[in-house]
């Protein structure tokens, strides 16, 4: 999934341990991979450079494209952050439930950072987490299809947003 969605996913499970951002941090990033197994739409990526036969291979060339695609991840990164922290967060105030959404949201974006770790420093950790990754994601391309894609991850965003702030205060 976008990161938006990872993040706000995220930030509404850490809204649930306010005592405990480093649960928040792991479910976070247990989370990512539950919803990249639900079939759904990425924004392109320019510089990405996709192995049909081997997914493994796949690497994201640093040329004049991977600026472009830094910008859109950076801006989908911290859009789901703002997102995540005016809907689950609205009071004015840095407190531990604050620090715990910031942790779940940080920890459901982190398997996406370290797939480009990988990408350039491949060690067997980060390879073993690689093929979880390739292994746990969607086959399922509905890339083409931009409306609902989009519509059906703003879907999964407001409803995580909604469980927690109908179980948590
Ligand atoms: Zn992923």
């Amino acid at each position: 999934m976008i990161l938006a969605t990872h993040a706000i996913i995220g930030g509404a499970i850490g809204k649930f341990f306010p005592n405990d951002p480093i649960l928040a941090f792991t479910l976070g990033f247990a989370s990512h991979f539950v919803a990249d197994a639900i079939p759904h739409w990425h924004y392109p990526l320019f510089s990405a450079k996709i192995d049909r036969n081997d997914p493994m291979k796949n690497d994201m060339l640093i040329n004049k494209w991977f600026i472009v695609d830094l910008f859109n991840i950076g801006v989908d990164c911290l859009l789901g952050i703002i997102v995540a922290v005016v809907f689950l967060h609205p009071q004015a105030a840095i407190d531990s439930s604050l620090i715990s959404i910031l942790a779940g949201a940080l920890g459901a974006v982190v398997p996406d950072a370290l797939q480009f770790v990988f990408w350039k420093l491949p060690d067997r950790v980060l390879r073993a987490l690689q093929r979880f990754h390739l292994w746990i994601h969607s086959k399922t391309d509905i890339d083409a299809y931009h409306l609902s894609g989009i519509a059906m991850q703003a879907a999964i965003a407001a409803l995580a947003i909604m469980l927690a702030n109908a179980f948590v205060h």
